[in-house]
């Protein structure tokens, strides 16, 4: 389904001008694109691996660093393959798969309409369940006995250090260990761009709270995490939470929420936020054999916690703010009218702080003042200095690439006022200061 994500100014934003964008200005690349590339992978380029470390580090910010009830993990992506056994990846992280037996093409069989193949018309075998976890071998001898598996959510290696992460930083409940990190799943209809890959970045919290206390803690972490996608320039008309319906909960999940957003390919889920209960603790217990119950000094009981788990993807909320600060305007050039393409992000998120632009390239005082500005930047902002182009069109290059401010150095800066000017992104208005003004001015606006 294609639906019309219109900007304030009435721009359609198709998922085919993302990806053109994309691929144009350095965000995202095709994996492996010399050699046809590789299904649904996605290579993200100088500008997309800046604003993904942004998102990271504004969620990282968020929901650890400022907060005294929660700690980072970062777990290994390889675990003891009883973990997956423990959590039920092996026996249900499954889809029910059908084969064609005239053109051999595999489908989904809950996307099959008709009983025949929708590519030939062919015959289908019988539905078959079909393991989602990529698998592979630890060590030199590939048989069953060295099978692990890529892990399928990060969540696992928060739960199997729950003990470790408790003891060592002596935590009280409510409590919650974050983690950032790869994922991998064997979709068997991955697509729509970065939205759903097989190799992908997840952003996980297992909050731990008191038995009876889950609920409430839930609510909370719903209207957290709503409010974060906000914080960071979501337009709230198209962002929604759904409640899942009780036939589509997972196994283990009491309750599940998702923060959904309007893509272009419709509504689509963002992140999701489960009451896991005490599910996954007591099945590492089981499994394990060790104790995991948790020591309340209070009451002098030991509980196994029940978890709220907020659990967003690195790359969809990438895609979100893309779609979200992609605009489009007419604006007014003396008698001309021009389109002008920009990317209003964040600040924080903002792959390209600022921008260093000489207004002539051939005048070496103005080339070496604004070399000189832009390395007293670099330090503490993300830079970029540009001399590859008319001065008009080093703006356009960088509103579209969402850049916060563009500082000119012209003739007048070197031969009358040691001034520069600054251009904002969103009002396109220019103000000139003096030249050491500049890092001070920025880093408050920055901050502010
Ligand atoms: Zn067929």
């Amino acid at each position: 389904m294609a639906v019309d994500t219109k900007t304030d100014q009435g721009t359609v934003v198709t998922m085919e001008k993302i990806v053109e964008l994309c691929k144009r200005r350095g965000f995202i690349f095709q994996s492996s694109e010399i050699y046809g590339g590789i299904g649904s992978t996605w290579d993200y380029g100088p500008l997309g691996a800046e604003l993904k470390r942004n998102v990271k580090e504004a969620w990282w910010q968020d929901n650890v660093r400022v907060r005294e009830d929660m700690v980072g993990l970062d777990a290994a992506i390889l675990m003891n393959p009883r973990v997956w056994e423990a959590s039920g990846h092996i026996e249900s992280f499954t889809d029910p798969l059908v084969d064609c037996k005239m053109c051999k093409q595999r489908f989904r069989a809950d996307q099959i309409v008709a009983d025949v193949c929708p590519a030939c018309g062919g015959e289908l075998t019988e539905a078959r369940q079909f393991n989602l976890m990529f698998k592979t071998f630890m060590g030199p001898v590939e048989e069953e006995a060295a099978v692990v598996y890529l892990r399928p959510e990060t969540a696992q290696g928060i739960f199997v250090n729950f003990k470790n992460v408790q003891m060592s930083t002596r935590k009280k409940l409510p409590f919650g260990i974050a983690q950032i990190g790869k994922s991998f799943r064997n979709e068997i209809t991955p697509g729509n761009f970065i939205f759903r890959t097989r190799e992908f970045e997840q952003m996980e919290i297992e909050y731990f709270v008191m038995p009876g206390t889950d609920e409430e803690h839930h609510a909370r972490w719903i209207e957290e995490r709503y409010n974060w996608y906000l914080k960071y320039g979501i337009n709230p008309d198209r962002l929604r939470l759904r409640a899942h319906d009780p036939d589509e909960l997972a196994h283990y999940a009491k309750a599940t929420t998702d923060i959904e957003y309007l893509f272009p390919i419709g509504w689509s889920e963002l992140e999701g936020i489960a009451n896991r209960t005490d599910f996954d603790l007591r099945q590492h217990m089981e499994y394990s054999g060790e104790n995991m119950a948790y020591f309340d000094e209070e009451s002098g009981k030991s509980v196994v916690p029940y978890v709220i788990e907020p659990s967003g993807g690195v790359d969809r909320s990438l895609l979100a703010f893309m779609v979200d600060a992609y605009d489009e305007e007419i604006i007014e050039k003396g008698d001309k009218k021009e389109k002008r393409t920009v990317l209003r992000f964040h600040k924080a998120l903002a792959p390209v702080k600022v921008a260093v632009l000489p207004l002539l390239r051939n005048r070496p005082e103005i080339v070496d003042t604004a070399r000189k500005l832009a390395s007293q930047l670099r330090p503490v902002m993300s830079t970029m200095y540009d001399d590859t182009a008319s001065i008009g069109r080093l703006y356009r290059r960088q509103d579209e690439i969402g850049t916060l401010w563009c500082v000119t150095v012209d003739v007048q800066t070197v031969e009358e006022d040691n001034q520069v000017t600054i251009r904002d992104r969103d009002t396109m208005e220019q103000i000139r200061v003096p030249i050491e003004e500049v890092k001070p001015l920025l880093l408050e606006r920055l901050s502010a």
